[in-house]
């Protein structure tokens, strides 16, 4: 049968944005209900070594820190919900949040946390070398190919800078594009073609990636958009840099979005246009996609819903006393 869970603080996704302010809003006492949904953890749950988020002196793993996170969570005062959310009610005064099992969770506040999902070219080779060579993420993943060859694959913005910043680490980076023109800004593609580390294949589609007898990325195989000439590239590292997609689907029309389905906030705050629905995390920026700055706008998140409630619960006592 169909339950209602209501909350000071209602929270959907629990990847480090979620979680960072479901510990806070817990230690606040605001008792807040995580909705999990299909990734329980988020996106580093997916990889393996976890070298930047500060506090460890030695490499940990994605599942690891989520779990951790997790039990963080839960220790401090949260209920963690396993379910998907279907449908949102931002009318208010209380939120509704409608999940996948029936199951209806109501927020005095509401802390969105859904995350982005990097876009992947979905040719085989590519999910099973995902962690062996094959990344989404060069700020994440870029350190471990110091010395070595890498190539980025796509034509906008993303790839030119993850290329550029990948030159920190090896001299030998190879943009992969299906064009002949580049879709980035003229600034970083003046830097890109400025820079001698960097070389540009143009006009190539990858077909699939192919691993080594270890079992890691060895080369990928090309072929030319423009004459269907195959080839084989050879490489230690692939970095997918086509677009990221934020999973804001439940809000289109609700709040409002940048072109690119990023949910729009006031500039250095977590609060979108309603009073008491707030983001957190990669689905409100496209710029770092950090865990460390996910948890860190959760941080946020979590201390402006207290607020929040706290002018509103003053506001009303005062509305009775009068
Ligand atoms: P996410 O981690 O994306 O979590 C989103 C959450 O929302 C998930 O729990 C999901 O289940 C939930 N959700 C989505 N839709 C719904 C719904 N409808 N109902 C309920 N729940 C929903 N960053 C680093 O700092 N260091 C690294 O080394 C690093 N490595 C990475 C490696 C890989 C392979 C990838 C993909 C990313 C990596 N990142 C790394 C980036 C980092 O993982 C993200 O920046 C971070 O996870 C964003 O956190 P988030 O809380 O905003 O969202
Ligand atoms: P993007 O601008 O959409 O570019 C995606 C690139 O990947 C395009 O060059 C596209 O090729 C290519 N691509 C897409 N699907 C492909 C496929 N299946 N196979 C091969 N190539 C494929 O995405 P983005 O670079 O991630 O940028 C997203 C948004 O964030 C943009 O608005 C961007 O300006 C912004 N951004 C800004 C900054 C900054 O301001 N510094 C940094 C990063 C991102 P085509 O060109 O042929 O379509």
């Amino acid at each position: 049968m169909a339950t209602t869970h209501k909350t000071r603080m209602l929270i959907i996704g629990s990847g480090p944005g979620g979680l960072s302010a479901a510990i806070y809003g817990a230690r606040a006492g605001m008792q807040p209900i995580v909705v999990q949904g299909l990734q329980p953890g988020g996106q580093l749950t997916i990889t393996t070594d976890v070298e930047n988020y500060p506090g460890f002196r030695e490499v940990i793993q994605g599942p690891w820190l989520m779990q951790e996170m997790e039990a963080q969570a839960v220790h401090v005062g949260t209920r963690m919900m396993y379910d998907v959310i279907t449908s949102v009610d931002l009318e208010g005064p209380t939120f509704k949040a409608i999940g996948d099992s029936g199951d209806v969770y109501e927020g005095e506040t509401l802390v969105i946390a859904t995350g982005a999902q990097a876009q992947w070219l979905g040719v085989p080779g590519e999910q099973e070398l995902s962690g062996k060579g094959v990344s989404a993420c060069a700020t994440c993943d870029g350190f471990f190919y110091r010395g070595k060859k890498v190539v980025v694959i796509g034509g906008g913005n993303t790839a030119v800078e993850e290329a550029l910043y990948l030159t920190n680490h090896s001299d030998e980076v190879t943009l992969i594009h299906r064009r002949d023109t580049l879709r980035a800004e003229k600034i970083l593609q003046d830097r890109l073609f400025a820079n001698p580390k960097i070389k540009v294949v143009w006009n190539q589609r990858v077909e699939r990636f192919l691993d080594g007898e270890n079992g890691e990325l060895r080369a990928l195989a090309l072929i030319d958009t423009q004459t269907g000439e195959q080839s084989e590239i050879l490489t230690d590292g692939a970095f997918v840099a086509i677009g990221h997609a934020p999973a804001t689907e439940l809000f289109k029309g609700k709040l409002p979005m940048d072109e690119t389905g990023y949910l729009l906030v006031e500039p250095g705050t977590p609060k979108t246009e309603i009073p008491g629905v707030f983001a957190c995390g990669d689905v409100m920026d496209h710029t770092y996609r950090q865990a460390i700055t996910a948890a860190g706008t959760g941080c946020m998140a979590a201390l402006d819903a207290e607020r929040y409630l706290a002018h509103r619960d003053f506001a009303e006592a005062a509305k009775v006393e009068a």
